[in-house]
Parts: C-alpha cells; sequence; structure tokens
C-alpha cells in the first residue's frame, strides 16, 4: 500500500513525502481507510509503530473540510505525559504545514495557566492536553467546551489510566457529543482499558500492530 491508494488529500501526501515516509506503517494501512470512514477505533500500538500518524493524518483530512466560519474545539488528543503531549503537538505541526488556518493547541500542566486559557478561549481546531490540566480549563472556563467536538484520541490509554486519570476522562468523554469519532490507542488490554473502552467507543474495529 502506498499512501496515494489510502485517498488522503494532496496537503497531506505533500507531509508525508516530505517527512521520508515511503510507505504506510501497518497500523496506518490499517487505521486510515477506516477512520477516514468515521469507524470509530481500539489499537494496541506501541510508540514506534508509528500510531501518531495513525491517528493524526485521518484526523486532519477530515478538518479539511470543517466548516470554518464558527471556530471551535474539533479535535481533543489526551495523552498520559507532558512529554508525550509535547512530542504529539509537535507532530501534529508538521503534518498540519500544507494546511491552512489549522491551529493546534498545547494545553500540559508546567505551562502557565493564564497563556493556556487565552490560547483555548480562540477556540483553536486541535487541542492536544494532559487529562488533569484539560479537566481545570473545562471546569473554570465558561467560554471553553466541547459541544463542537467532532474527534476524540486516546493516546496511550493504559498509561493514562495508570496514573490515575480515570475521573477525568470519563468526565471529559461526557463532555463530548454523542455524536463523534473516539480512537484509543494502547500498548496493552487491561480490563480497565476494556472498561474506557465500553464506555467511549461505538462499535469500535480492533487493530494490532
Ligand atoms: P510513533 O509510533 O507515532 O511514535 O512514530 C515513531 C516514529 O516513526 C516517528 O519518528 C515517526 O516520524 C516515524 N514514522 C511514522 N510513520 C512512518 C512511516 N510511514 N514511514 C517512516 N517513518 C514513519
Amino acid at each position: 500500500t502506498s499512501f496515494m491508494e489510502l485517498h488522503l488529500s494532496r496537503p497531506l501526501l505533500l507531509v508525508c513525502e516530505e517527512l521520508g515516509y515511503a510507505k504506510p506503517t501497518p497500523i496506518q494501512a490499517a487505521c486510515i481507510p477506516l477512520a477516514l470512514n468515521g469507524r470509530d477505533i481500539c489499537g494496541s500500538a506501541i510508540t514506534g509503530s508509528g500510531k501518531t500518524a495513525a491517528y493524526a493524518l485521518p484526523t486532519l483530512e477530515r478538518l479539511l473540510y470543517r466548516p470554518k466560519n464558527r471556530p471551535a474545539i474539533r479535535v481533543l488528543i489526551l495523552t498520559p505525559t507532558r512529554e508525550l503531549a509535547v512530542q504529539v503537538h509537535s507532530m501534529i505541526e508538521k503534518f498540519a504545514q500544507f494546511m491552512h488556518d489549522i491551529r493546534c493547541c498545547l494545553v500540559v500542566g508546567g505551562l502557565s495557566t493564564k497563556v493556556q486559557e487565552s490560547a483555548l478561549r480562540s477556540l483553536p481546531d486541535i487541542v492536544v492536553a494532559t487529562p488533569g490540566r484539560m479537566i481545570d480549563h473545562l471546569r473554570n472556563s465558561m467560554s471553553v467546551d466541547l459541544d463542537d467536538l467532532c474527534v476524540l484520541i486516546l493516546d496511550e490509554a493504559d498509561r493514562l489510566l495508570e496514573l490515575g486519570f480515570s475521573a477525568e476522562i470519563r468526565e471529559m468523554v461526557r463532555l463530548c457529543p454523542k455524536r463523534r469519532q473516539t480512537m484509543l490507542f494502547s500498548a496493552t488490554m487491561t480490563e480497565q482499558v476494556d472498561d474506557l473502552i465500553k464506555l467511549s467507543l461505538n462499535k469500535p474495529v480492533r487493530l494490532s500492530a
């Protein structure tokens, strides 16, 4: 399979070329077509499998056709650690480099709450966040909500749960519209991860890399 055969648009094909991605990794080849069809996905995938592009490319493809008249947070990506959030945020910026006015904002502990608050109020298309900091903003700011979210991504779900973020994630899932796409990735599939899958995914396709 080539990226071209996966039906991605030109700005994203150009980026794969620029990054030197000759062909999709197995998780990308499996995930991208299903994600483009709007399916919920539950992927067993470790770091190094190419999982970030597996969820980011189809998500960006979807944003190419978003309504532009009304800014809103359309995509929320939750990661267990600040380091992973920083890494995902920088990959999204790379993947989106040939797309016009896509805004991606990082919301993690250790950065100024005030600065993040104003970034969130401007309603970026994509938010990459750790759960603790994101829930603070959702609880405390009237102008930050998830009412128009179309894609929710739970990255490293097993670690999110190990680090004790279960309550925050459940609260955020409840704040998202019912009609949305959800993708969850996890290195291991524990009972706790299974409970989260039942809570947050709708007829998911299971993939493993
Ligand atoms: P990840 O598993 O998402 O953390 O990605 C691991 C590394 O693989 C990152 O440095 C990516 O830039 C790289 N990568 C992702 N997809 C591909 C691909 N199709 N071809 C070559 N490298 C890739």
